[in-house]
């Protein structure tokens, strides 16, 4: 059975219509923890090797997978989840803190332009430049430590922001990389549950941090800001997948089954062997045996 149906219902190409509240954080698809998922997520594990060889061997496509979350979402674990299936050579991760000094030095997307996965690797961004329309939007005083020049910050500026970027992915997926995106969409609820868990369990300790508690007071700024971003952002090549996630393994199926979605569409083949590199395989073939 194909993977990627698990993904379809959850995937925006086109977000002029996208209204977050119709996405269920909750939802599990009739899916219940224990074998049947598990078993799922093998699959779509084992097909993801297969895929990543191909990509790798033919060397023409790049795979560029942006992760965004509010805090505790599952960002880590469904990252490690994809890792899990494939060869680290062929693959790149970078995580996108707040920025350094040298950071603020550029336009605001230079630290990922720097990142982008060279053809035939998968490149996997934690954050990304959509940060500027997401934390830098909900707190708009950032971008005096940006110093973007005080004519430029005007009140059209998300609505340039998103034209940018969509120009930029386009630009992308017209050199042979592919941008799909993860909004890892956990409830309030959920968020807190997970807070409190990280509070309650010695183990879980260091994960605690007082800024995302400070971040929560934003959730309803911080809503609004994803789904402007969608909006303007979910394109026929670059689509924004809202992965439910207050359920951490079905999200790590609904995540897995998307990307083998994207590399079905890329389709990467083995690369053909020339008749002349033919004779050669034969010559030596003979040679060792
Ligand atoms: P984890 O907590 O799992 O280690 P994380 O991605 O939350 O991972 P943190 O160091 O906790 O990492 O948080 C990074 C913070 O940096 C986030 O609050 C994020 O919003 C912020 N950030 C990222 N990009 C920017 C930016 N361009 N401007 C300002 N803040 C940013
Ligand atoms: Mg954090």
């Amino acid at each position: 059975m194909k993977v990627h149906k698990f993904c379809k219902p959850y995937c925006i190409t086109n977000g002029k219509k996208f209204k977050l509240k119709d996405f269920n954080p909750a939802d599990t698809d009739g899916f219940k923890p224990g074998k049947n998922l598990d078993e799922r997520i093998a699959q779509g594990t084992r097909e993801l090797q297969k895929w990543q060889d191909k990509l790798y061997a033919q060397d023409r496509w790049g795979l560029l997978l942006i992760f965004q979350a509010m805090d505790a979402a599952g960002k880590d674990g469904t990252i490690k989840h994809v890792m899990s299936g494939i060869n680290p050579q062929g693959c790149q991760v970078f995580s996108f803190k707040s920025p350094s000094s040298e950071e603020l030095n550029h336009d605001f997307m230079w630290r990922c332009m720097k990142n982008v996965p060279e053809r035939g690797r998968i490149g996997i961004f934690n954050r990304s430049y959509y940060e500027e329309t997401l934390v830098v939007r909900v707190h708009p005083e950032f971008l005096k430590n940006q110093r973007v020049p005080a004519p430029l910050i005007t009140k059209n500026i998300w609505k340039e922001r998103f034209e940018d970027i969509t120009a930029y992915e386009r630009y992308l997926s017209r050199n042979g990389v592919k941008v799909v995106k993860f909004f890892l969409n956990v409830s309030q609820k959920e968020q807190k549950k997970r807070f409190l868990e990280r509070l309650n369990n010695p183990k879980k300790h260091w994960k605690f941090s007082a800024a995302d508690m400070q971040e929560r007071q934003y959730w309803k700024d911080y809503m609004a800001a994803y789904e402007d971003m969608i909006r303007h952002t979910a394109t026929e090549e670059s689509p924004w997948y809202v992965v439910p996630a207050d359920d951490k393994l079905y999200a790590h199926l609904v995540v897995g089954a998307a990307v083998l979605h994207a590399l079905e569409e890329i389709n990467p083949t083995y690369p053909e062997v020339s008749q002349e590199q033919m004779k050669r395989i034969e010559a030596a073939k003979k040679e060792l045996s």
